[in-house]
């Protein structure tokens, strides 16, 4: 992978709320310069939340700011001027965004326009891995992968400098998961871009995430390298997620709500008396933080094996 270096997205405090029901709540993270920055939960927990607010799409209202190479990003899109172009996104349903009317190439030929792209539609074609055969086919023609394949190329004509991907892999058939993946590592890989990378399934996290954060019910409670995290978790739901990935590829129960206190309390194998009152994040080792009482080692080891360098 290409050096990471330096911040490029900060996101500090970020809450957001649709009408009384709160989201996400003080939520903060950093995602750096050519960095993957994967975060994970099970559905409800406010990662698509987090993703359209950084993408500057509707997300409930709420205080807190993001800031790109230092300089404030607009909540909104229409707010945003030269810079709607530096961060795209890329979503679960590519139909979604892709007009059945249009072939590929005019698909791609308005990317690189609206999107202050340099070269050919060929040329955006050959970097971003989309077969040229395909280039005068009409989208409804494509197979859901290779729909995929099309937006992410899409996202990728300007050339940004992040992309948010929300659940890019789970709406596809296993077979063809593994190949958009590697699309999405070689073009990190090719142009430094840095992703924050949404998905439930730690598997395709562990294979492309360098950092990950895992959110329960609106809130931060775990992150670090991603290495760490899976490897060795803290929290018990993020352990609870581990296991149910190693042992079982099934997502968690939605579980109940707790009123105040830890938000896990009602699932939490190891609930004791300090949990009524809500835990801070604390550090535990540099750069892996853990919103939790329980003490380091407290918990049965449940390591995921992570996909590490090869
Ligand atoms: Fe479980 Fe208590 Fe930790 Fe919450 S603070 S996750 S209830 S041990």
């Amino acid at each position: 992978p290409p050096e990471i270096d330096g911040v490029r997205l900060e996101v500090s405090g970020l809450t957001r709320k649709y009408g009384r029901q709160v989201a996400v709540e003080d939520v903060s993270l950093a995602i750096r310069r050519g960095e993957v920055f994967g975060l994970v939960g099970e559905s409800g927990s406010g990662k698509t939340t987090v993703a359209r607010a950084i993408a500057g799409l509707p997300s409930g209202v709420g205080p807190g700011s993001l800031r790109l190479d230092g300089s404030p990003l607009a909540p909104s899109l229409a707010r945003r001027g030269g810079a709607r172009r530096r961060v795209q996104m890329v979503f679960q349903q590519p139909d979604a965004t892709l007009n059945p009317a249009q072939r590929v190439r005019t698909v791609l030929a308005r990317a690189l326009r609206t999107l202050g792209g340099r070269g050919s539609v060929e040329e955006l074609a050959a970097r971003t891995q989309v077969d040229p055969g395909l280039l005068q086919a009409r989208t409804t023609a494509l197979s859901g992968g290779q729909k995929q394949r099309i937006a992410i190329a899409r996202a990728f004509a300007g050339e940004p400098d992040l992309v948010v991907c929300d659940e890019p892999v789970s709406a596809l058939d296993v077979s063809v998961q593994a190949g958009v993946l590697e699309l999405l590592a070689a073009q990190r890989e090719r142009s430094g871009t840095s992703y924050l990378f949404i998905s439930h399934d730690l598997a395709v996290v562990s294979y492309l995430a360098d950092r990950v954060a895992v959110l329960y019910r609106g809130r931060i409670v775990e992150s670090g390298t991603t290495a760490e995290v899976l490897a060795g978790p803290h929290h018990p739901y993020t352990h609870a997620l581990v296991t149910a990935a190693r042992d079982r590829p099934t997502t968690l129960s939605a579980g109940t709500a707790s009123a105040g206190g830890c938000r896990f309390v009602a699932r939490c194998a190891f609930a004791h008396d300090r949990c009524a009152d809500e835990p801070a994040l604390r550090e535990i080792t540099p750069g892996h933080v853990v919103r939790c009482h329980l003490a380091s080692g407290a918990l049965p080891s449940a390591p995921l094996s992570v996909r590490t360098e090869e």
